[in-house]
């Protein structure tokens, strides 16, 4: 009679739509983050009309899209990005707060990913000497690992050292990278494995790098053809060095030589057909997603990034990047059907930071925009110290928009590092080109819950960053007049694609706000496994089955 009941009871459930955990069958065999470097969301829609159906378009039209996904931190740079998605959190959390940064322990700036205790796998050089250990806290493809007994495998692979050494984590099998200049190989470092594997070691040996640089780069289309974008012969455009113009075609071959023979293959949209051939080749060496554990594969395309600093958003160069990207997606999309097999894998693609429309373009049209000499600014510091504290020696270091003092200096002097700190915000917004300014205290003591000054919290790690924090006016850069860069906390900067497509992944759309940390938790949830020990995000819960 109980037998009945429980049974009875169980189908009743069952009837009013609850259902157990889903099937452990059901999960994917793959997971494979894309990240593409400097990506703003507005090349979905700005060339969509160029896209092909089996590339960017596919992924909207079967996968969920985030139409209004946002970084929440300041510095929007390729490392933090690339940490903040896989940690599903920002810099004050997992301690990746930029690229490079001054080390206040250390007294000198380092490279988030540096690490002398390993070497270089795969060559003599030493750009192999790289590990994950600044980051402070785990990924969700550590969380992938813990939960399968460390019998699955992520692999990470990027033609930027951090953007394949921060997603994988700690645990990962392997990260590799690009080591242009004469070598053109793809390294790893001994932190992952003692020598590279056959396979890895075999594409190395193919010529490919070679080959990728033996044409020119001329557009895929006719050159007239290219209506989203500015002309091609522009003042706002970056030259590759011998070159006399930034115009169509790039000569390749005959430029390379001074343009870091290897290296220019970085800065060139083959620099992404690379990557891809590289991946493949990874997935079918390494039988990624052929196992009864879910793999993961991170690829992040570098070469977007670079082609935006050099040309700038509006650039035909930068349209002709994503066309050519777009064929390179439609590819491995192919490719992961015929072998993982058609919803058998997860993807995610976003971005680790936008970037802002040329400034000295901008200007052009009268819209405000400003270069910062931060040796300028830098002088201007001294001064205000000079001027109230009788001392040009206060403070040790300026980078990131980040002000560090000397501790021991103030001290010595018998003076307070927080009435310095005060009286250099009260001073440094008078300065051109500084629109606001907070003192690390205020941003221990105060909690800001939106808006630019919750972003400079969310990248403020109490451990790690300076004593005065400074945020320029929107479209400021520190460089040349060509070409762009990112960094703030200005939508330019911050609005990225965020795509979800495959298994456990409802088609749609979404115009509701959330964040670059939101990835984490969300595939959490789609695995069924703990996210990221730091985890700030929240589960999206509209693009999941
Ligand atoms: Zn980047
Ligand atoms: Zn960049």
């Amino acid at each position: 009679m109980k037998k009945i009941i429980l049974l009875l009871s169980a189908s009743f459930l069952l009837f009013l739509g609850f259902r157990p955990i889903e099937k452990i069958e059901s999960k994917p065999k793959l997971v494979i983050g894309i990240v593409i470097d400097q990506m703003r969301y507005d090349y979905l829609t700005r060339f969509y009309d160029r896209y092909s159906e089996n590339g960017f378009k596919k992924l909207l039209k079967n996968g969920f899209s985030l139409e209004n996904a946002q970084y929440n931190y300041i510095p929007t740079y390729t490392a933090v990005g690339h940490a903040s998605i896989y940690t599903g959190t920002t810099p004050d959390n997992h301690g990746i707060i930029s690229n490079n940064w001054y080390d206040k322990f250390l007294k000198k700036s380092i490279y988030c990913v540096d690490d002398s205790n390993y070497k270089t796998v795969g060559n003599n050089s030493s750009e192999g000497e790289k590990s994950p250990f600044r980051m402070c806290t785990t990924t969700i493809t550590d969380q992938l690992r813990l939960a399968q007994n460390m019998r699955s495998k992520t692999i990470g692979i990027a033609i930027k050292d951090r953007s394949s050494i921060l997603p994988v984590g700690h645990t990962a099998n392997a990260a590799y990278w690009f080591d242009g200049k004469d070598n053109g190989q793809w390294i790893s470092s001994s932190f992952y494995m003692d020598e590279l594997p056959k396979w890895a070691t075999n594409f190395n040996n193919s010529g490919k790098a070679n080959e990728y640089l033996n044409s020119s780069w001329n557009t895929l289309y006719e050159l007239k053809t290219y209506s989203n974008s500015l002309v091609d012969d522009n003042i706002f455009e970056g030259k590759f060095k011998g070159e006399l113009t930034p115009t169509f075609p790039h000569d390749i071959p005959t430029l390379r030589e001074k343009n870091g023979n290897f290296d220019i293959l970085k800065a060139i949209p083959s620099g992404n057909s690379f990557t891809a051939d590289f991946a493949k080749a990874a997935i079918l060496g390494e039988n990624l997603g052929k196992s009864n554990e879910t793999d993961f594969l991170a690829i992040s395309f570098s070469s977007t990034d670079y082609v935006g600093h050099q040309f700038g958003p509006n650039s035909i160069e930068i349209e002709d990047t994503y066309l050519r990207l777009d064929k390179d997606l439609a590819d491995l999309l192919t490719f992961l059907d015929k072998e993982i097999g058609e919803d058998k894998y997860t993807i995610f693609l976003t971005a680790d930071h936008a970037a802002v429309e040329v400034p000295s373009y901008l200007q052009s049209l009268k819209i405000p925009a400003h270069y910062l000499d931060i040796r300028k600014l830098k002088d201007s510091l001294s001064s205000i110290t000079k001027k109230y504290f009788n001392s040009e020696e206060l403070i040790e270091n300026v980078s990131n928009y980040q002000i560090f003092l000397d501790k021991e200096k103030i001290e010595s002097l018998g003076l307070d590092k927080n009435t310095v700190a005060e009286k250099l915000v009260d001073e440094v917004v008078n300065l051109e080109g500084i629109y606001k300014a907070v003192t690390a205290k205020t941003l221990q003591t105060t909690r800001f819950t939106d808006g630019i000054l919750n972003s400079l919290q969310n990248g403020y790690n109490q451990k790690l960053s300076g004593d005065v924090m400074l945020i320029p006016y929107p479209a400021t850069l520190t460089q040349g007049r060509t070409g762009t860069s990112h960094g703030s906390a200005y939508s330019y900067d911050t609005h990225i694609p965020i795509i979800f497509y495959g298994n456990g992944i409802k088609q749609g759309v979404s115009k509701k706000r959330y964040n670059i940390i939101d990835i984490a938790p969300t595939i959490s949830n789609l695995l069924k496994i703990e996210t990221p020990n730091s985890t700030t995000g929240i589960i999206i819960e509209e693009v999941l089955k």
